[in-house]
C-alpha cells in the first residue's frame, strides 16, 4: 500500500517523514514545487481519463449505477495525492485508479470502487479518516480504515501483525475490505519491478503466505492465479523464466491440438442438444511449477491440455455433458471428481475429469454452468452480484455483512485471534490459511474444513469448545480411533463426549492438536487450572494416597487422574490438585470422594 516515494531519492521515503510533513502547512504545494524544480513529469501526466475508463468498466455489470460518487472520490484522491509519485515515476493517483479498475472488473459495487480510490489517502496524505467519514459516510470510511496501516511510530515491531489483525477484524464486518486489499496487492505486485530486490522478496513472501491463501478462501481465482505467478517470478525468477521459455516454445503446437479438441467437443455436445461454450484453459505457471516439484521433474512441462466446458443449463446438463465426453473419449481411471455434489469450501463447483483425447493424449476437462463459472473465477464477488440481482433495487450494501458471516474460516479466525499475541497471531494466521486443507463431515453431513494434518481433537474444538473439553473418544467412518489419529479428506467423524460438564482436555493433546483454535483452548484450560493450584508436593502425595487407599478398600485401582476432575468440581474444587490438598488437610473425606467417583464411573 505504501508506495509513495519522496521526490529526490537521497532522503527517507515519503511514508517515513509523512507524519511530520503532514502537519506542516502548504505541504502539497511544497512537494509539487520541488517536483517541478526537479522536472518530474507529474504535472503533465494526469490520469483524468482513467476515471471515465473505470466507470465504463463498472457499467458493464452495473448498468444503472450513478457514477457521481466515484467521480467525487477520484477528485478528492487526486487532490490528496497530488505531488506524490509511484516508484515508477507515475503520478500516485494511477495506483488507486488501477486498484479500483481491478475491482470493477470483478463486478464490485460503487461503494467498493469509491473506497478503493481513497484507500491510500488516510495512510499517505493529510486527508484524515474523520474528513473521509464526513465526505463519504461510515461505510466507505470503514473500508478505507480496514486497509490502512497502523503506524510504526506507535506500534513498532508489531505494526505488521496488528495491521493484519485489524484488517481481518474489519473484514469480519465487511469482507469487501479483503477484496480491496487483494486488488491493492495485485497492482503493487504488478509494479514490483520498480522496488529494490530485498523489498521485492519481502513483499512477495507476505503475498504468498497471507494474500494468496486469502484470495483462495474468497474464491477469487482470477486474482489468486495472477498473484501466484507474480510471486513465482519474484521468488524464483529462474524457474519462472524456464517455464515461460518451455511454454512459449510449444505454444503453437498446443494451440493447434486444443483447437481440435474444442471443435470436436462443441460438435458432439451440439449433437446432443447441449448449448455450451468451450474455453481453452492452460494451467498458470505456478500450477506447472508445483507439478514439476511434486513429480521431481523440473525440466518437464507437466501440463495436459485443458478445456472448460461452460454449459447453458443446470446441474443435470453438466452430468449429461460429462456422459457425452466419457462416451467419446475413454476416461483416465481415478481422475473424475464431482465438485458439484461436494463443493469445495470456497464455493467452487465443477466436474473434473481427464480423458484420452485425440491421438490418445490425456486432456483435462472441467464442466460447469455459467453461474458456477462466474463463481469459479470471481468467487465471493460473483456470488454477491448474483444475490444482489435478486435483491430489490439491485445494490445491497448491507448484504455484505451477511456474506462475511457465512464464511466459516473467517469466523474461526475471529474466535482465536483475540487471544493470540502479535507474533503468535501472524504465525497462526499463516498456519490457518495454509493451502493444505481437508474437508471432514459430521454425522449430519455438515462439512468442516481443517488443516491437512488435523486430528479428531481439532475437529471437536472446531465444532464447539465444550465438545473439545469433554471429548473422550472418536468414531471415524464408524470405527473407533485414537484421538491422535490424523483425519483424511472426506472422513465422517463422530466425537464421543463425556456427559460431565467438567471433563477437561488431556495435556498431551497439546501435541495432538494442530489447529490454532484447539491449541489455544487447551492451553487456556490448563492455565486456568494452574492459576488456582498452589499446593505443596507433600499435600498432593498425602491426598493421592488417601484416595488410592480408599479405592483399594473397595477393590478398585486408580489408573489415571481424569475422572477425578469431574469429582473435584462436584465438591467445589477447580482441579484435582486442590481436591488432593482438601483431602490431606481433612476438609473432605477420601471415602466420600471415592464413593462419588465409583457412582459416576459405573453410571456411564
Ligand atoms: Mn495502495
Amino acid at each position: 500500500m505504501t508506495d509513495a516515494v519522496s521526490v529526490g531519492d537521497g532522503g527517507r521515503a515519503l511514508p517515513e517523514v509523512l507524519p511530520e510533513l503532514r502537519r506542516s502547512p502548504g505541504f502539497a504545494e511544497l512537494i509539487s514545487s520541488m517536483a517541478r524544480a526537479m522536472r518530474l513529469p507529474f504535472a503533465t501526466v494526469r490520469a483524468a481519463d482513467g476515471v471515465e475508463e473505470l466507470i465504463k468498466v463498472h457499467r458493464r455489470k452495473h448498468r444503472r449505477t450513478n457514477p457521481s460518487l466515484i467521480r467525487h472520490a477520484y477528485r478528492v484522491a487526486d487532490q490528496a495525492h497530488s505531488g506524490q509519485m509511484r516508484k515508477s515515476g507515475e503520478p500516485y493517483i494511477t495506483h488507486p485508479l488501477a486498484v479500483a479498475t481491478i475491482l470493477a472488473q470483478l463486478g464490485l459495487d460503487a461503494t467498493t470502487l469509491t473506497a478503493a480510490l481513497l484507500h491510500d489517502t488516510v495512510e499517505d496524505t493529510t486527508y484524515t479518516l474523520e474528513q473521509l467519514r464526513n465526505d463519504f459516510g461510515d461505510e466507505v470510511a470503514h473500508l478505507v480504515d480496514g486497509v490502512t496501516k497502523l503506524e510504526k511510530v506507535h506500534f513498532g515491531g508489531i505494526a505488521e501483525a496488528e495491521t493484519t489483525r485489524k484488517m481481518i477484524l474489519a473484514a469480519a464486518r465487511d469482507v469487501r475490505v479483503l477484496l480491496i486489499k487483494l486488488a491493492d496487492r495485485l497492482h503493487n505486485m504488478r509494479t514490483l519491478g520498480h522496488k529494490k530486490r530485498a523489498s521485492q522478496v519481502r513483499i512477495a513472501t507476505v503475498t504468498r503466505d497471507i494474500l494468496v491463501p486469502l484470495a483462495g478462501r474468497l474464491g477469487v481465482q482470477v486474482i489468486k492465479r495472477e498473484l501466484e505467478d507474480l510471486v513465482l517470478a519474484a521468488l524464483d525468477p529462474e524457474a519462472h523464466a524456464s517455464i515461460d521459455a518451455m511454454a512459449n516454445e510449444r505454444e503453437s503446437q498446443r494451440r493447434q491440438y486444443v483447437g481440435a479438441v474444442m471443435r470436436q467437443v462443441s460438435q458432439e455436445l451440439r449433437d446432443e442438444r447441449l448449448t455450451v461454450r468451450v474455453i481453452d484453459r492452460p494451467r498458470h505457471y505456478t500450477s506447472i511449477y508445483e507439478r514439476q516439484r511434486a513429480a521431481g521433474m523440473p525440466n518437464y512441462l507437466c501440463d495436459n491440455p485443458r478445456v472448460v466446458i461452460v454449459v447453458q443449463g443446470d446441474n443435470a446438463d453438466c452430468y449429461a455433458a460429462l456422459g457425452v465426453i466419457h462416451t467419446k473419449w475413454r476416461p483416465v481411471p481415478g481422475r473424475f471428481k464431482d465438485f458439484i455434489a461436494v463443493p469445495k469450501y470456497n464455493l467452487y463447483k465443477s466436474l473434473h475429469t481427464t480423458v484420452f483425447g485425440p491421438d490418445r493424449k490425456p486432456v483435462d476437462v472441467l464442466i460447469r454452468t455459467e453461474e458456477m463459472h462466474e463463481i469459479a473465477e470471481y468467487g465471493i464477488a460473483a456470488r454477491h452480484h448474483n444475490r444482489s440481482a435478486h435483491h430489490a433495487g439491485g445494490e445491497c450494501d448491507g448484504c455484505w455483512a451477511g456474506e462475511s458471516a457465512e464464511l466459516d474460516w473467517l469466523q474461526r479466525l475471529l474466535e482465536w485471534q483475540h487471544e493470540a499475541e502479535s507474533g503468535a497471531f501472524l504465525e497462526s494466521l499463516r498456519y490457518d490459511l495454509s493451502d493444505h486443507e481437508i474437508l471432514v463431515f459430521t454425522l449430519d453431513g455438515e462439512a468442516i474444513s481443517l488443516p491437512s494434518d488435523a486430528t479428531p481433537v481439532d475437529f471437536a474444538y472446531a465444532l464447539d469448545t465444550q465438545l473439545g473439553d469433554r471429548c473422550i473418544g472418536v468414531r471415524v467412518n464408524g470405527n473407533l480411533m485414537a484421538l491422535s489419529a490424523p483425519l483424511a479428506d472426506g472422513d465422517v467423524v463422530e466425537i464421543l463426549s463425556s456427559p460431565s460438564a467438567y471433563t477437561g482436555p488431556e495435556r498431551e493433546w497439546l501435541e495432538t492438536a494442530r489447529s490454532p483454535r484447539a491449541q489455544l483452548q487447551i492451553r487456556r484450560w490448563f492455565s486456568d487450572e494452574e492459576k488456582t493450584a498452589d499446593v505443596s508436593d507433600a499435600e498432593l502425595k498425602a491426598g493421592k494416597s488417601s484416595i488410592e487407599a480408599a479405592l483399594a478398600r473397595r477393590g478398585r485401582l486408580l489408573l489415571y487422574d481424569r475422572p477425578l476432575i469431574a469429582v473435584a468440581r462436584v465438591f467445589g474444587f477447580t482441579n484435582v490438585d486442590e481436591l488432593y490438598a482438601g483431602i490431606s488437610e481433612g476438609s473432605i473425606d477420601a471415602d466420600d470422594v471415592v464413593a462419588r467417583l465409583i457412582n459416576m464411573i459405573d453410571a456411564r
